[in-house]
């Protein structure tokens, strides 16, 4: 439709075609992709226990895809020889998700899993985010496209120069036992015993072997018997009773699975005291290999178009801004509530609070007539003002903006998910995928499915009501038939209602199945009874892997960690059974034993990093609540016991391939700690930046993997219900783009901390401790698998975020934790006609750290609509963009930045020229938008100059790559305050209009536009970018501000590296850190703030945000939207 990106628009177009169209899905390239690890990992398994026994050995996700394939086994999961599905190992439990459509298959229009070749490499020739059908959509983070080399055992696929295990005393023993923490003179032997690991010889042979798959990893000791669908911590409601059986009902589940208790491990073999030596800085860097470059340049010619011109040429190019354009006033008038504001901070109700919805709305009988009456009453809703972009100036609501209300009869909307929770780019869905191409918007969903929410109903029931044919669990949107049959909602079978189902908890009445709970609430929570758990729940299981070397104990991290894991000890979500563990790593590996009843910790060095082995495997994870003292006694020591070492090399590769092997055996969570480039053994790193070209290149390299090791790595771990957190602290460049792979295909995160040190930069230390209380005490749910269904002629073909895509709508979560969010699109593949309302179901099933099966279900339901106005009215600005924003990612990475810039540009351009063309009916000059679509090319703008994809900054290649892991794995309201950071004036904060939360008043200041021309040198000012705060003082500043709430006498005072307010006991004090706080507890991260004046060395990156502002390298929001319009006119 357009025809020339962002970057070209002084010459040449470029032919953007937007298609809408569906795609393969994927998630069979993964499948395929990795499918050779897992046939390793099942070759050497050994063969799967039998009933009852603890399943160790293989992943063998199995069923879920022959849920979908009754045929012949499939090529990415071969089943063992003559084993039938429900003869699989309890492994497979997780896929019981869906046991019954083995019998069943969906009608539905899914794909069938993994017969499907991998999609072709993307031959990406023109900058639209929307695939043609020849044309498959790069699955989420999947940097090569191409099939991937043949996958060798992992100790192969790299081979770099490696040092020798300097200083080591003993190099043919590979490990050596030292207790922690003596530190004995430097004269004490090493130990010329036996090392540990040769007693065990007969058990554990060196080499590259599983975890000894016995039942030790789930019977420790003192382990808690498994769950007995024990009443939920959060009832339905507090007043009422938890939800059970009805008393004349069936009974409850069966007995819960048991356990097989074994004796303790003995304990390891002692070796004498010797503390690690100091190593002499013997580093050999590594060579890992490197990658072929999968950029695709078929847009190389464009190449001298990428960047945008230097400015007087733009300058010369477009006119000045017009009189008046600057002052006139905001559409709307600011409300004192605040609504959206609101909704982030109260707490989540199953009741939402009521939208404004059009009046009516007379039931699902009479659906069709209302929903045309709405269509005909509301034939220029507020969704549909035109809106002159070139005139209207002041379209930022003062607030932050709202998500829009799908126009739906209020008794559905009134139940609908909440939209922080569930949300789509079009509130109103299209009929067909040809509709849907003529409006050029993104058709997608936005999840936070694990949010904390205060109210959650919790439903323990023997019987979950599911649609026989899709699996569909009942919601409000089904309707019934009469009192014994109700209607899926997304496949239209007609089901029976349960006898159990007939019976309301709430009422607890007899023959009211529609006032269940699950069919009143659309976000809901069940206990799963034990048919979906094949395997016991797993215990929370906690991994540390801790850099050590010395670059490490330079910047002081190890400290704040081992206090925080102190105070928060206790906090750790667990039970009885919870274990933990620790691993530290420079050139060697340490491992710690910690079991029971050895009087300190003892720390076992492994040096054979190529070869790496546990040498005590039982005693290295152990019961927290068993072994407290010994945890204890480990984090007070470990700071000091590395304090003089030398050892500059890191072996992270190795680490995590120890560390996986340690959690193979239960799964668990793995916390990996790195401050620098990884440089020995496998996995080995280099660098790939060069600083000089970071403002300067015509296009940006590096952004895809240098070694596909993490990603192997990763999914191995994702196979074996293991997720890997990395927390990068680091001043130098650490490849993020490599190791950040070990995150995003385990379902783990990314924390990135640039230039942490101790001393220098106590904002970072700061927000580093803030965090990892938040990590370590969040909620987490472990073994987890989502799954998300759709109405009968909507398919789901692309996700975002870190998961592995194990089938084409399910996602392998090894772990799931509530500050995830995740994106998926979708196309229509049959016409919905004669549909008014579709509806989407994600299903997470989980297993908590009390070792209960839930599974928390969100049903989201939208009306179908045929005109292409209609589809307008219904765009959610906020979810296009987020959703535009993880495509791009993908895009930068399998194409090419450019391309993705012009994607994005061309997105906007293309929708407002659908617009014009296809919905306006009288033709006026201008840049026309409609109301909900006005901050479109705003965002877009914010989009381009965003760290992730902005040119001709000097942009750091990690500062970079972690801004996409954000975009991708954020929920959509902390990734919009990234896009698009809110800015307030804080000098003049009053109490007019403020929050009253728990008796603490919240000043309101309204948000203002990203120009340096709302700034003011009289003022202060507060830019929040999510991760980040700018506090900016102008420097002829009130010295009110300055006495009462910095507390220095003059501008001049400021001083340079001020991160704190002071708390000073002034009102106004008093209301900028009520604000702030405010602002900081509204999000699961801590930003830190930065208190700024002009002489800052950061007020470059508070500048760099003024996104309305031209700067050298990009355009002016005005000069932007004189482009989308010449674009327009074409
Ligand atoms: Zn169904």
């Amino acid at each position: 439709m357009s025809t020339a990106g962002f970057n070209a628009q002084n010459g040449t177009g470029k032919g953007q075609a937007y298609a809408n169209g569906p795609s393969q899905n994927p998630g069979v390239n993964y499948n395929m992709t990795h499918q050779p690890t897992y046939n390793q990992m099942q070759a050497k398994a050994p063969a799967p226990p039998g009933p009852g026994l603890y399943p160790s050995g293989p992943y063998q996700p199995v069923p879920p895809v022959s849920s979908y394939q009754p045929g012949p086994p499939l090529t990415s999961y071969p089943s063992a020889p003559g084993q039938s599905p429900l003869s699989r190992p309890p492994m497979a439990g997780l896929a019981s998700h869906t046991p019954p459509q083995s019998a069943s298959p969906s009608p539905g229009p899914r794909l069938p899993p993994a017969q499907a070749t991998p999609p072709p490499p993307p031959a990406v020739s023109s900058s639209s985010y929307y695939p043609s059908p020849q044309q498959p959509m790069a699955p989420a983070w999947q940097y090569n496209t191409a099939p991937p080399p043949p996958m060798g055992p992992s100790a192969s696929m790299v081979t770099p120069p490696r040092g020798p295990p300097v200083n080591h005393v003993n190099p043919a023993a590979s490990a050596a036992a030292v207790p922690v923490p003596p530190p004995p003179p430097s004269s004490a032997a090493y130990s010329t015993a036996p090392p540990p690991h040769m007693s065990q010889s007969a058990t554990q042979p060196p080499g590259p072997v599983l975890p000894p798959t016995s039942l030790h990893g789930y019977t420790q000791p003192g382990a808690a018997p498994p769950p007995m669908n024990p009443v939920a911590p959060h009832t339905y409601q507090p007043s009422r009773p938890g939800y059970g059986p009805p008393p004349t009902g069936p009974p409850p589940s069966g007995p819960p699975p048991t356990m097989k208790p074994t004796p303790p491990p003995t304990g390891p073999p002692m070796a004498n005291a010797t503390p690690p030596p100091p190593r002499a800085d013997g580093a050999v860097a590594g060579n890992g290999p490197q990658a072929t470059n999968n950029y695709n340049h078929v847009d190389n010619n464009m190449g001298g178009l990428t960047q945008p011109g230097p400015p007087g040429r733009h300058l010369g190019h477009y006119p000045s801004l017009p009189p008046g354009y600057q002052n006139t006033s905001a559409p709307h008038a600011p409300s004192p509530m605040h609504p959206a504001m609101q909704a982030a901070t109260q707490p989540y109700t199953q009741a939402p609070q009521p939208y404004q919805q059009p009046p009516g709305g007379p039931g699902m009988a009479q659906l069709s007539p209302s929903l045309a009456a709405m269509s005909l009453q509301s034939s220029t809703p507020e969704s549909l003002r035109v809106v002159n972009l070139l005139q209207e100036r002041n379209l930022l609501p003062p607030s932050p903006v709202p998500a829009p209300t799908p126009c739906l009869p209020q008794d559905l909307q009134k139940v609908n998910c909440h939209p922080e929770v569930f949300r789509s780019t079009l509130t109103s869905i299209p009929q067909t995928q040809s509709l849907l191409n003529k409006a050029k918007m993104p058709l997608g969903l936005l999840l936070h499915p694990f949010k904390d929410l205060s109210q959650l109903p919790v439903v323990t029931s023997s019987t979950i009501v599911r649609c026989r044919s899709c699996r569909t669990y009942i919601n409000p949107f089904v309707s019934f038939l009469d009192q014994r049959r109700w209607k899926c909602n997304l496949c239209y079978r007609v089901n029976d209602v349960p006898e159990e189902f007939m019976y309301n908890p709430v009422s607890r009445s007899y023959g009211e199945p529609h006032k269940r709970p699950e069919v009143q609430n659309a976000t809901i929570e069940f206990i799963a009874p034990s048919e979906y758990m094949l395997r016991p729940p797993q215990p929370a299981v906690y991994l540390f892997v801790l850099d050590v070397s010395h670059n490490a104990v330079e910047t002081g991290y190890l400290n704040v960690f081992c206090q925080s894991l102190l105070d928060n000890i206790n906090a750790l979500p667990g039970d009885s059974r919870t274990k933990v563990g620790f691993i530290t790593f420079d050139s060697t590996i340490h491992f710690y034993n910690l079991q029971e009843g050895l009087s300190q910790p003892q720390m076992l060095i492994v040096s054979d990093i190529e070869d790496i082995f546990l040498p005590t495997p039982d005693s290295l994870l152990v019961n927290l609540n068993e072994c407290k003292e010994l945890v204890q006694d480990l984090l007070k020591s470990l700071p000091t016991l590395f304090e003089k070492t030398m050892e500059t090399q890191s072996a992270l590769g190795s680490a995590l391939q120890a560390a996986f092997k340690l959690l193979s055996p239960t799964g668990g969570r793995m916390s990996v700690f790195q401050t620098q480039l990884p440089n020995l053994g496998v996995g080995a790193l280099q660098s790939r930046e060069d600083p000089n070209q970071r403002a300067s290149a015509k296009d940006i390299q590096h952004l895809s993997p240098a070694t596909d090791f993490y990603k192997k790595l990763a999914l191995d771990c994702s196979g074996q219900q293991v997720a890997v957190d990395l927390f990068l602290l680091s001043a130098q460049y650490c490849d993020l783009a490599s190791l950040g792979c070990i995150s995003r295909y385990s379902a783990g995160s990314v924390y990135y901390y640039p230039s942490y040190h101790h001393q220098h930069n106590p904002a970072q230390v700061e927000r580093f401790q803030k965090d990892l209380k938040r990590y370590l005490t969040r909620k987490i749910g472990f073994e987890a698998v989502m799954r998300i269904r759709c109405t009968k002629g909507l398919s789901i073909h692309t996700f975002h975020g870190n998961f592995f895509v194990r089938s084409t709508d399910l996602l392998s979560l090894p772990n799931v934790n509530p500050d995830a969010g995740f994106a998926v699109q979708m196309s229509i593949e049959e016409n919905l006609d004669d549909m008014q309302v579709v509806s989407f179901q994600a299903a997470l099933l989980y297993t908590s750290s009390k070792g209960e099966r839930r599974i928390r279900v969100h049903t989201l339901c939208l009306p179908v609509v045929n005109s292409l106005s209609d589809v307008f009215a219904g765009a959610d600005v906020q979810a296009i963009t987020g959703l535009l924003a993880c495509m791009a990612v993908d895009r930068s990475v399998t194409a090419s930045l450019s391309d993705a810039r012009d994607a994005m540009t061309n997105a906007a351009i293309d929708s407002l020229t659908s617009y014009r063309q296809s919905v306006l009916t009288i033709q006026q000059p201008g840049l026309l938008a409609p109301a909900c679509l006005r901050l479109f090319p705003l965002y877009t703008l914010a989009l381009l100059k965003q760290k992730a994809f902005r040119t001709g900054t000097s942009t750091r290649l990690d500062d970079r790559v972690f801004a996409m892991c954000q975009l991708k794995y954020q929920p959509l309201s902390y990734a919009m305050l990234m896009i698009h950071p809110a800015l307030y004036r804080l000098d003049d904060l009053t109490d007019e209009g403020a929050l009253n939360i728990s008796e603490r008043t919240i000043p309101q200041p309204k948000v203002l536009q990203l120009s340096v021309e709302k700034l003011s040198r009289e003022g202060a000012f507060l830019m929040d970018a999510g991760i980040v705060m700018y506090l900016w003082i102008g420097r002829n500043c009130h010295p009110n501000f300055l006495t009462q709430v910095l507390g220095v006498p003059s501008y001049a005072a400021v001083p340079e590296n001020l991160y704190l307010l002071p708390e000073l006991d002034t009102a106004e004090s008093q209301r900028t850190r009520a604000f702030v706080g405010w602002l900081r507890d509204q999000r699961p991260f801590f930003p830190s703030l930065h208190v700024i004046r002009d002489e800052s060395q950061l007020k470059a990156s508070f500048m760099q945000n003024m996104i309305e502002d031209r700067t050298e390298s990009a355009l002016s929001y005005y000069e932007f939207l004189l482009h989308v319009q010449q674009q327009i006119s074409k």
